[in-house]
């Protein structure tokens, strides 16, 4: 029989127990949870009941909680697949009696070699800590039906056979009706884990659907190193950094975010290196540093254009670097501003056939597209008279020239004003930066500003005059993943053992052929950069400015003047509308039609609500209403979930087999085996995907459909979908799945040779082998190698390889008429507009120290690490000035919208900056 104490219970507790109260109940049940996996009567409700304090456990004494702590039933392979920076650290996972009671960390990450340190401990207070999120409260345990108005939060248990079916009714009706647009998977995060999300994928590109882009739809694509190098998928491991003699670090806060490699900035100062860290506020990492540059939100352009002023006034750049690897020294016409291209010079050849001057040869001559090695000089400075084919006579200059003259207008002064830093430290980084390895990072915070772009540029500007990249130690962090083991289990279509990449060998030889006949001088690059699109497009990826202008009501804000930045001439409706027509955009990419409405909308580890800005109140004003079934899989209950009429519950990390992705920052695969069975009736997502497919089949044939129409004209058969999805069987679980990317791995090379899913199993962790034969490996333009630093573009300097853009150069001048129009063609520093309307505060964000993902932020550990609700940071003058108090509510609001949250007051924020770190994604 209990006794009163521990009949009360964790809800009364919050509702009014005195402190002594309190701590007398909450320490009896802390220890009965440290004993109650061993007493052998342990079930989840059992350690719900610990939780609620609703029962206890007898021991003998602290010796005997200290050794049970280490008795098991069972240890596995664990890690996190939060899509967290580096992530694929690796866990042991402690299971006793069907529960997963601990994980700890596992420290087998070697240094490369011995001349570098080792990734170990890797790991973070939220995988640390993670088991406790399986036993949360958010779990989604259950299939669930909403039985009130969406949002409402009424639901009704179900079984898998009646959602399922539900689900599966929904999406034949409207393929019926609307063919494969009438069904969209909004954006899976990576966070789902690799099979599941190489699942949804496989599925929904055998239906046909599309589904827009995540990493635009999130903010986290780099649009400004896109611009200038024509790609994303750069990076570094780690220890490269080691390499570097200057480290700086911007838009990010490793102590947060970087938490398992946070010890290398350390570790680089104990070896003399110098870390710079630009922040507005002097947050947790630039305690840390040896400069922190403190300037005002959003002016990180001006800062790199004083950089590169003072780099070009002082002469102190690398010409040869500049000529070879930028477009630096491509003419361009004085009277328009645009390149000299061939088909108006010569009045023939390519439009994209761009020129030099060459000092030896003293004449204007082609600039080579096949290769950056050039046999003669090209010249960066002066002008030159040309007569073009129609013979008019235009003078021309080196696009170096143009930005000479730009940079005037960034002195260290004038570049100082706009960006609140001090001129001489602008200069004393400018010449550090001319003279020293420098290794940058550029956190994902860039690619949610508005002018982003333009930050990105300038840095990379500064990088480019010095010759900063493609060497040890140098470059900049993008999307650097050895991920084939992923990717090519959403389209193969016969296991690996039966030649099933064959076909993609194919496909590309094809290919390369048709696009060689088309540009003899197209690179290998490119032609992976093409099969990357045709691959795209059988996914049915399209970029989500047309789904969320066409479909979700955000044509008002885009086309929002006053929000925009003011030297836009036209509205965002007349630019979109010029680039259809010119064909910029084709119909292929903008899905769903604007002119068809969708019915039915998947949710699976998306949160749009929270992640797209606007989407909290977009999505369930202008989408949810025309929507017919809106239905999500998901770990916990999110908010948009919550909007949902069907919620499927999934298993979660631990619960089932998987394998994410590897990062160049950490290079190395982590194992995640099944510890314990999922919690309640959730379902390992492959499963899922399995069963529905099953059911469309079943649900098509007996409302009499056979066939329906794809979005480009093409019949597709119901019958036969599950085959194709599982490849006649052979994928039919996490573990199948799990196996046949180790066989994709080690035939791609990614993964080590000898590697096999029995040899996975055994080693849990081990390290990527290379990027693969797919177009990471030609992107990132480097070989990997596990036993020294990685680095990419390096064959861009030793192979002379080009870039993949229009100048086939890092570009930094952009011909484009709008980019001209907006003065946007060299990189620029702009205000950043007053979106959501004049006042006074600018509010930046990032993830919190408590969470990679927000989903760690409820469970019980971390929740004991931060106020449990989301607050703001504001300067302690400003609060001071406003009457505000540590603690207290606090409205914030501009002309879209509202909230109210705790202020938490800090000197570290700057005056008139206010932080509110991600609550929920
Ligand atoms: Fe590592 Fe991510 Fe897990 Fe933290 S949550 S331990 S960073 S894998």
């Amino acid at each position: 029989m209990m006794d009163k104490q521990n009949e009360i219970t964790a809800g009364e507790m919050a509702a009014g127990l005195s402190r002594r109260e309190f701590l007398q109940v909450s320490g009896a049940g802390g220890l009965s949870l440290s004993l109650a996996g061993l007493g052998g009567t342990l079930s989840s409700s059992f350690v719900g009941d610990v939780f609620a304090a609703a029962t206890t456990v007898d021991y003998q004494n602290s010796e005997s909680v200290y050794r049970d702590l280490w008795s098991w039933d069972a240890v596995t392979w664990g890690s996190h697949s939060n899509a967290c920076m580096p992530g694929s650290c690796a866990f042991r996972v402690y299971v006793k009696d069907g529960i997963i009671w601990r994980e700890e960390q596992v420290a087998r990450a070697d240094a490369s070699n011995e001349n570098y340190p080792d990734y170990n401990p890797l790991g973070c207070q939220k995988g640390c800590s993670f088991s406790n999120n399986i036993y949360g409260e958010e779990r989604v345990k259950y299939p669930l039906r909403r039985v009130g108005e969406r949002g409402e939060g009424k639901w009704e248990r179900i079984s898998w056979d009646e959602a399922l079916t539900a689900v599966a009714e929904s999406i034949v009706d409207s393929f019926a009706e609307k063919g494969s647009d009438g069904f969209v998977l909004d954006a899976p995060h990576m966070h789902i884990g690799g099979v599941a999300w190489a699942g949804v994928h496989r599925m929904t590109a055998l239906l046909g659907s599309p589904c827009p882009d995540l990493n635009v739809e999130i903010g986290d694509f780099y649009k400004g190193m896109f611009d200038t190098i024509g790609k994303m998928h750069t990076g570094y491991s780690c220890d490269n950094m080691m390499d570097a003699d200057v480290l700086i670090m911007t838009h990010t806060n490793w102590s947060y975010t970087m938490t398992p490699v946070y010890h290398f900035i350390v570790e680089a100062r104990y070896a003399g290196k110098e870390v710079i860290w630009l922040s507005p506020d002097y947050n947790p990492s630039a305690v840390a540093a040896d400069i922190h540059v403190p300037l005002k939100v959003g002016t990180d352009a001006a800062f790199w254009l004083g950089v590169c002023n003072v780099i070009v006034a002082e002469r102190s750049y690398d010409e040869a670097f500049m000529r070879e690897q930028t477009d630096m020294a491509m003419l361009v016409r004085k009277d328009n501003g645009r390149f000299l291209r061939a088909d108006e010079y010569l009045g023939e050849g390519r439009e994209d056939q761009l020129f030099f001057y060459d000092t030896k040869a003293g004449a204007v001559v082609p600039a080579p597209r096949a290769t950056l090695a050039f046999d003669g000089e090209q010249a960066l400075e002066g002008s030159f008279e040309v007569t073009l084919a129609s013979g008019e006579t235009v003078t021309v200059e080196p696009s170096f020239e143009q930005l000479k003259r730009r940079l005037l207008d960034y002195t260290p002064e004038k570049a100082g004003e706009m960006c609140g830093v001090h001129p001489g430290l602008i200069e004393e980084i400018a010449r550090k930066v001319a003279t020293k390895v420098v290794c940058s990072y550029i956190g994902l915070n860039s690619a949610k500003n508005y002018h982003g772009d333009l930050q990105e540029r300038s840095l990379l500007m500064a990088m480019g005059l010095t010759g900063n990249w493609g060497k040890p130690g140098t470059g900049w962090n993008g999307w650097a993943l050895p991920i084939e083991h992923v990717e090519l289990l959403t389209i193969l279509q016969k296991p690996v053992a039966e030649g099933g990449l064959e076909m993609f060998g194919q496909m590309e030889h094809q290919l390369a052929e048709q696009l060689r006949a088309e540009d003899p001088e197209i690179t290998e690059e490119l032609i992976s950069v093409r099969a990357v699109q045709g691959m795209t497009k059988m996914l049915g990826m399209v970029p989500p400015v047309f789904w969320l202008y066409n479909h979700c009501g955000f044509k008002e804000l885009y086309d929002n003047d006053a929000w925009q930045d003011p030297e836009q001439k036209q509205s965002f409706s007349a630019y979109m509308e010029e680039a259809i027509k010119e064909g910029w955009w084709t119909p292929d990419q903008i899905r769903p039609s604007p002119d068809l409405t969708p019915d039915v909308l998947l949710l699976i580890s998306h949160n749009p609500l929270r992640r797209i800005r606007g989407g909290a109140i977009k999505y369930p004003q202008e989408l949810f209403p025309k929507l017919k079934m809106i239905w999500a899989v998901e770990v916990r209950m999110s908010s948009s979930a919550m909007f949902a009429d069907i919620v499927l519950p999934a298993a979660w990390y631990y619960e089932k087999e998987d394998m994410p992705y590897a990062a160049s920052q950490m290079p190395r695969y982590a194992l995640i085996e099944q510890a314990a069975k999922p919690q309640g009736e959730a379902l390992p997502e492959w499963e899922i995907w399995d069963a529905l497919t099953q059911k469309l089949e079943e649900v098509a044939a007996s409302k009499g459909y056979t066939e329906y129409g794809d979005f480009f004209g093409q019949q597709r058969q119901w019958a036969g979908l599950n085959d194709r999805f599982t490849m006649n069987g052979h994928l039919k679980t996490h573990s199948d799945c799990v196996k046949e990317m180790v066989a994709i791995g080690v035939a791609t090379g990614g993964m080590p040779p000898d590697l096999t899913y029995e040899k996975a199993k055994e080693l849990g962790h081990f390290p990527v082998q290379s990027f693969g034969q797919g177009f990471m490996k030609h992107i990132v333009a480097n070989e990997h190698s596990p036993d020294k630093p990685f680095y990419s573009l390096k064959w861009h300097l030793t192979k002379k390889l080009p870039y993949p853009t229009y100048t086939r150069r890092a570009q930094f001048y952009l011909d484009h008429p709008w980019y001209i129009e907006a003065g946007e063609h060299m990189p620029m520093f702009k205000p950043t507009p007053k979106i959501g309307g004049d006042h006074p505060f600018q509010i930046t964000g990032g993830h919190p120290r408590h969470s990679v993902h927000s989903m760690h932020l409820t469970q019980k550990s971390t929740m004991r690490l931060h106020r449990g609700q989301p607050v703001i940071h504001i300067n302690d003058r400003d609060a001071m000035e406003l009457g505000i108090s540590n603690g207290d509510m606090v409205k914030l609001w501009n002309d879209y919208s509202d909230s109210e949250l705790m202020a938490k007051i800090s000197p570290q924020v700057q005056p008139k900056q206010v932080i509110v770190y991600v609550w929920e994604s």
